[in-house]
């Protein structure tokens, strides 16, 4: 078998953690970045992104206040029937479109590695000379070796079936939907609206549009089974929801959609493999920190690859062991405290109750939060 180019380390998956490891990777090591998709393209996403990460993007060369981000300070969030209590976020975050910051890093991931843009169908490691070597197989029969492979797939992707990974057999229940439109909301606020069976977020992005962006479980979806009725019978029932609907102008043909989102717990090594962002494991979109998470598990990779010699083939089992140690120490918490929220906001009665003590107690919020974020990366 033939392969075409060898490679210190392939990223497979060119979505915020790929292409943030490329960029950071790039410059020390021979690298390849494989993704299936052209840029730029729509993701479903909230797009509030966490401030804890900006400084790090900034290190990458990455400035999304130049290209338009907006500033967001304040949180709010509102019940089934439209109750609102209102927040200051503790660290806060900025708004900036996936079309947008994707395209920003691909372009600089371009300086530093090559990029390929195919679908990878197979990764096989085989001991060559006593030395692990990846093999890579993609779909237009192109084939790269690697010493090292990040696996920055995304929350859901046929090599988890390939790598027979246990969560990949488990159904998962939920949908998401995103637009982007022309509606008049605060340009530093994110909010949360609740609905029966999920919760949709509103924000602004780059250039005024706002991100409406909505999770909801597949059974309370089923029972309608159109979009457009479901957000004017389901998500309307919430008064400000009603609004988005009512008074916005959606700016696309048809929404964007995906399904099967799971939340099941993931491994951060799986055949060698190190995997970052939603590969490694995914928080729930409420948390608001999926692409601040992403984006740091790709600088602790990196910085464990750039700080051991792996050329060394001794070093590979330690790099893995304080991987996973470094993976569960910064995210585990968050991603159970992810999974609380979202159980709690899913009960009418649970999300009525939190929401007056939150209104007594205005000091719970910011602390529930900080609890689903980490500190600023430097
Ligand atoms: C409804 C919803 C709302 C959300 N809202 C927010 C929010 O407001 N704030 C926030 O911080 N997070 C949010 N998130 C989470 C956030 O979108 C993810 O955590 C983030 O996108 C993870 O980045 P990633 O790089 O791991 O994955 P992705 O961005 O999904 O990138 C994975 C890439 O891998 C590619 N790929 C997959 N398989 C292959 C293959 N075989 N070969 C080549 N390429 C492949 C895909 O095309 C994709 O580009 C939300 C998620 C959902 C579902």
């Amino acid at each position: 078998m033939n392969y075409s180019d060898s490679y210190d380390i392939a990223i497979v998956g060119g979505g915020l953690a790929g292409l943030c490891a490329a960029i950071h990777l790039g410059s020390h090591y021979k690298v390849v970045l494989i993704e299936k998709k052209p840029y730029p393209s729509h993701k479903v996403c909230g797009e509030y992104i966490s401030n804890e990460i900006l400084p790090y993007l900034n290190t990458l060369g990455i400035y999304p206040f130049k290209n338009g981000a907006k500033a967001i300070s304040k949180f709010e969030m509102s019940t089934h029937t439209g109750n609102l209590i209102q927040a200051k976020l503790p660290m806060g975050g900025f708004g900036i479109s996936r079309y947008t910051l994707d395209q920003l890093l691909f372009k600089k991931a371009q300086e530093t590695c090559d990029t390929i843009q195919d679908t990878v169908t197979s990764i096989d490691v085989k001991d060559v000379a006593s030395a692990k070597m990846f093999q890579i197989q993609t779909k237009t029969n192109k084939r790269y070796q690697a010493k090292y492979v990040l696996g920055a797939f995304g929350k859901r992707s046929n090599l988890d079936i390939q790598l027979k990974r246990s969560f990949i057999t488990k159904k998962s229940h939920w949908l998401g939907v995103k637009s982007h439109y022309e509606l008049d909301v605060p340009e530093d606020v994110v909010a949360l609206h609740n609905f029966e069976g999920g919760y949709c977020g509103v924000s602004q992005i780059e250039n005024g549009s706002v991100n409406v962006c909505y999770l909801t479980s597949f059974k309370s979806f089923k029972a309608v089974g159109d979009i457009g009725r479901f957000q004017k019978e389901v998500l309307s029932k919430n008064l400000h929801l009603k609004r988005v609907f009512n008074e916005g102008k959606c700016l696309w043909n048809t929404p964007l959609s995906i399904s099967q989102v799971s939340f099941e717990e993931k491994e951060p090594v799986k055949d060698h493999i190190f995997m970052i962002g939603d590969s490694a494991g995914m928080i729930h979109p409420l948390a608001g920190n999926g692409m601040a998470m992403a984006i740091h598990s790709a600088k602790l990779i990196s910085e464990l690859l750039i700080n051991k010699d792996i050329l060394n083939e001794e070093n590979r089992t330690t790099i893995e062991t304080d991987y996973v140690n470094i993976w569960n120490q910064t995210f585990h918490s968050r991603l159970q405290t992810g999974r609380r929220i979202q159980r709690l906001l899913l009960s009418p009665t649970a999300t009525k109750v939190s929401l007056k003590a939150a209104k007594l107690f205005p000091n719970i919020v910011p602390a529930i939060i900080k609890k689903t974020h980490g500190k600023v990366l430097i």
